[in-house]
């Protein structure tokens, strides 16, 4: 099916990024919100999206007027009612998709895709709400969508095979590159970024490091930013309803750090309010030392654990572990989860993607790892069975050949 016009259904954050990104690849959009002064504000942030590109010469002003063109707010969702395709984006809460998909399922043609942004919630509750649950699907953007290349194409338990295939090209024409991943609680990029990230405070809270060592050594890994940086700009609030939501989805591993519990009910929420893990230029309130040294020591004896060395195979392999977990349950192919790693958290391409990462460090190793961790940690560290498997059958990575990929000999090996 070809999509000629989209509509957006909330001109939040996501909605106007994602309203910019259609826009910027020719088709028309129309954007929706509670009301019409709010679907015009959604049209103004797309074009102070442009006037950024246009600020660095990406664009010309008669460029952007172009594009703008393109883009018109609704009073109202009836507004959408030729759309092909309907990106939700309103904020996330079940009962308020529910209601909001009942009521697009009336007003939009029978032919036309309805589509969620949601980060986590289930995409066959939202489409039980509707007549059509075989064109419901999620299509999950990262923020900042203009610049982030990634797009999680999640099909419902009732999406048909065509939707999924109209969803995927329509992603490609915006020339995004889309993962289909089974639905399941994060999807993939939050489901394997979440542990690494939560992983990282417990090494801060059990170790003798300070936040900007964790940081800078993962960056000298090659990570784009280090994990207290990320959390900050995510927001230390968001990321624990993630850890928590996972964490009711999965069980122990996902056991949210309490020294991130302890920073947000200091109303350490990050950069939206000028301090979490570092402070962002706020009136002196002695600084996140001061802070830190307390809710360490309050965290660790909830714990009862003592120090520990810092080692960044520790967050790591909390995300290496819940890849291989993802892969036996077929979440997305192996492949496909190491793509979506390096397209939507720009892991590093020298390692290409945690899978690979395994391969590279030897599956052996890295099983060694996880049982000597699970040993001193918790049961957070129980290894993937499928680990186990590889080491027995000898695939043990790319020094053997094979592991999670297969590898040409190196002309040595071949000699
Ligand atoms: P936001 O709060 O910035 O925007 C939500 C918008 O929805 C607001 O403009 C609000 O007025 C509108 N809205 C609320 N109820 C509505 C209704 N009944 N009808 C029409 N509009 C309504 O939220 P956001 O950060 O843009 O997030 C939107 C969605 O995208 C959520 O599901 C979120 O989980 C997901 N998401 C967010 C991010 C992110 O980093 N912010 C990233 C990926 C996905």
């Amino acid at each position: 099916m070809y999509i000629y016009k989209v509509g957006v259904v909330g001109a939040g954050t996501m909605g106007a990024q994602i309203a910019e990104v259609v826009s910027f690849s020719g088709l028309p959009v129309v954007v929706a919100d509670k009301e019409e002064s709010l679907a015009r504000g959604g049209v103004e942030s797309v074009r102070a999206i442009y006037q950024a590109r246009v600020a660095k010469g990406k664009m010309t002003p008669e460029q952007l007027e172009e594009k703008m063109l393109l883009v018109t707010a609704s009073p109202n969702l009836e507004g959408l009612h030729d759309a092909d395709l309907i990106i939700e984006a309103v904020s996330e809460d079940l009962m308020l998709k529910q209601r909001l998909f009942h009521e697009l399922d009336r007003i939009c043609s029978r032919s036309a895709i309805l589509a969620s942004n949601t980060s986590a919630l289930s995409i066959s509750a939202i489409g039980s709400a509707t007549k059509r649950p075989g064109k419901v699907i999620g299509l999950h953007f990262f923020n900042p969508a203009y610049a982030m290349p990634l797009v999680e194409v999640i099909p419902g338990l009732g999406t048909d095979p065509q939707t999924v295939d109209d969803v995927v090209g329509f992603s490609e024409s915006l020339r995004k590159q889309p993962v289909i991943v089974k639905e399941c609680a994060g999807f993939l990029v939050n489901r394997l970024l979440s542990p690494y990230l939560n992983e990282a405070v417990w090494c801060l809270q059990d170790g003798d490091v300070s936040i900007k060592e964790i940081d800078q050594d993962m960056v000298s890994f090659g990570m784009p930013v280090g994990p207290f940086t990320l959390l900050d700009t995510v927001g230390l609030d968001i990321a624990l309803d993630v850890a928590r939501i996972l964490h009711r989805s999965y069980g122990p591993r996902m056991a949210p750090a309490p020294l991130l519990e302890a920073f947000v009910k200091a109303g350490r929420m990050g950069l939206k309010t000028g301090k979490g893990f570092y402070d962002y230029g706020t009136a002196d309130d002695g600084g996140v030392d001061r802070h830190l040294e307390g809710l360490r020591e309050q965290s660790r004896q909830l714990t009862g654990r003592s120090q520990m060395k810092w080692s960044r195979l520790r967050p790591l392999l909390a995300m290496v572990n819940e890849a291989v977990i993802a892969l036996q349950e077929g979440v997305a192919s192996a492949r496909d989860i190491d793509l979506a790693m390096a397209a939507g958290t720009g892991f590093p391409s020298d390692k290409i993607g945690p899978l690979h990462l395994a391969d590279q460090l030897g599956i052996e190793h890295v099983l060694q790892e996880l049982e000597e961790l699970q040993d001193r940690v918790g049961p957070r560290f129980w290894p993937a069975p499928m680990l186990r498997r590889l080491v027995d059958a000898g695939l043990t990575g790319q020094a053997a050949g094979r592991g999670f990929f297969s590898y040409e000999p190196t002309i040595a090996q071949m000699r």
